[in-house]
């Protein structure tokens, strides 16, 4: 496979065409944003560390059933996934409450709740990402009404995989971000990423930060936590 024009820029990560059409390379940048882009800084080896991690989480989830765009790691940065059309939804998963969900009604960060909440926003950073629901999204004609339940479950079922592999680590998986894409024949798969940057990591033992709260909160210890999570999870 051979890399070809770079197609795309984001955040944390640039996308380049390849030979194949139906394949990109998805390059992993150590670029950190919060707060719709008016944060910037760099955390030193992120990119690396996500680029594996969601490699590795990736592939665990896809041994358990769920479609994803992973096709293969090509070296520390960058990785051959499946070409797809995003769906313009942001799909958050909480377990605990913490960030929007706290500052939104009101109430303290950690508390656990009875069932996981599946939440989703509009990728729209003009829009700053709006909060919205099913009939929302389907009006908006971001996703079909079956699209939408498959990427419920899909998101549920990707919520008790990780919290299992996660909690062997010692981790407690607080929320995260997941976003789905659609294939030239219209799979829905899994795509994006699954790392610190995308989720909330608690220390099972201590509660102490393990992700991307530690940048946008200036608490110290960035690299620290992200280089915590790459010897948890993948084991070095
Ligand atoms: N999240 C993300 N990208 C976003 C917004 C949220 O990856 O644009 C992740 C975030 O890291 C957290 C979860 O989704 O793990 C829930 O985030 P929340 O809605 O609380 O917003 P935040 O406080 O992170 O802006």
């Amino acid at each position: 496979m051979e890399k070809r024009a770079q197609l795309y820029e984001g955040k944390a990560k640039k996308v380049y065409a390849t030979d194949d059409p139906e394949i990109v390379i998805v390059s992993y940048k150590d670029d950190a944003t919060a707060f719709d882009g008016k944060k910037k800084g760099t955390i030193q080896g992120k990119g690396s560390i996500n680029n594996r991690m969601t490699n590795h989480l990736m592939k665990m989830l896809s041994e358990h059933g769920i479609p994803t765009h992973l096709i293969e790691e090509l070296s520390d940065r960058e990785t051959a996934v499946r070409k797809v059309r995003i769906v313009p939804l942001e799909v958050i998963v909480r377990n605990i409450s913490a960030g929007h969900f706290a500052s939104r009604y009101g109430v303290p960060e950690g508390i656990v709740f009875d069932d996981p909440v599946v939440e989703f926003s509009y990728k729209n950073d003009e829009l700053h990402d709006p909060l919205l629901n099913d009939d929302h999204a389907v009006a908006l004609k971001l996703a079909s009404r079956d699209e939408i339940a498959r990427i419920r479950k899909m998101a549920l079922q990707i919520n008790g995989l990780l919290k299992a592999t996660l909690s062997e680590a010692g981790v407690t998986l607080v929320d995260f971000k997941l976003e789905f894409g659609k294939t030239s024949d219209g799979t829905l798969v899994l795509a994006d990423e699954i790392s610190p940057d995308t989720c909330r990591f608690w220390d099972s033992q201590t509660g102490e930060k393990l992700d991307k709260d530690r940048f946008r909160r200036d608490l110290g210890g960035v690299e620290d936590a992200y280089i915590e999570m790459r010897r948890r999870i993948l084991g070095e």
